[in-house]
């Protein structure tokens, strides 16, 4: 395992390297705690929970929360560095939205987005605001209105998978950002790594390796993209 700091970081990403960046919730622990606790409530939960946290409106705070911003600091920092290309691909196990906002379709939403909904009988979908207005209720046929997310024990569609292989693949440096812990994706690392990439773990301090080849640690995640935009756009 080796050691690397920002500047090494910003130097392997500056060069003409195919930059993926996989990005996941624990990011917002330190920094966003809602919309942590969010992704932690819905990730670990089965259809039938996420049905009841609903109706007995202990995750609709967090949505209604979730909904009043179009995005945070650390996916605009993310959306400068894809914008001047040294990001050429997001892969994310977040499913608050926030980076098809910033970055359109340089993004993967692995487990999909909790800012679309779909009727469980008629398929029928609305976004956000009119679940929570509806209760969601489906307004067609009155059925319940489930969140567009993968739930526990809910499989990865293989057109999405295959995507996210893909990318993988043409790798040279994987950058790994507080992911959530969910297999398949926790093989990905190793995936790049047998295509020849450079794989960067950032972690906070105390936190587990998933991976351990080049690893950058840091106080918070924010903190380290303001660093890599420091180093790479701003000066
Ligand atoms: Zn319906």
């Amino acid at each position: 395992m080796h050691y690397v700091d920002i500047a090494d970081v910003a130097k392997l990403v500056a060069k003409n390297h195919y930059t993926v960046l996989m990005i996941g919730s624990r990011i917002y622990e330190t920094i966003e705690k809602n919309i942590y606790i969010l992704h932690k409530k819905l990730l670990c939960s089965t259809l039938d929970q996420v049905k009841r946290l609903l109706m007995n409106d202990s995750l609709i705070k967090y949505l209604i929360e979730l909904a009043k911003y179009e995005s945070l600091v650390i996916h605009d920092l993310i959306g400068n560095l894809v914008g001047k290309g040294f990001i050429d691909m997001v892969i994310t196990t977040c499913i608050d939205g926030f980076l098809p906002k910033v970055i359109g379709g340089k993004v993967i939403e692995v487990l999909g987005n909790i800012r679309r909904f779909t009727c469980v009988k008629c398929g029928s979908t609305v976004d956000l605001n009119e679940a929570l207005n509806t209760k969601f209720k489906c307004l067609r046929c009155s059925n319940f209105l489930r969140p567009k997310v993968l739930l526990k024990g809910e499989g990865i569609s293989k057109s999405v998978w295959s995507e996210v292989l893909m990318e993988i693949s043409m790798a040279d440096v994987l950058l790994i950002c507080g992911l959530d812990i969910i297999e398949p994706i926790t093989y990905l690392p190793i995936v790049a790594k047998f295509s020849n990439a450079k794989v960067i773990e950032v972690l906070r301090k105390g936190e587990e390796c998933l991976f351990r080849d080049h690893v950058v640690v840091t106080d918070d995640f924010l903190k380290f993209f303001k660093g890599l935009v420091g180093y790479l756009i701003a000066s």
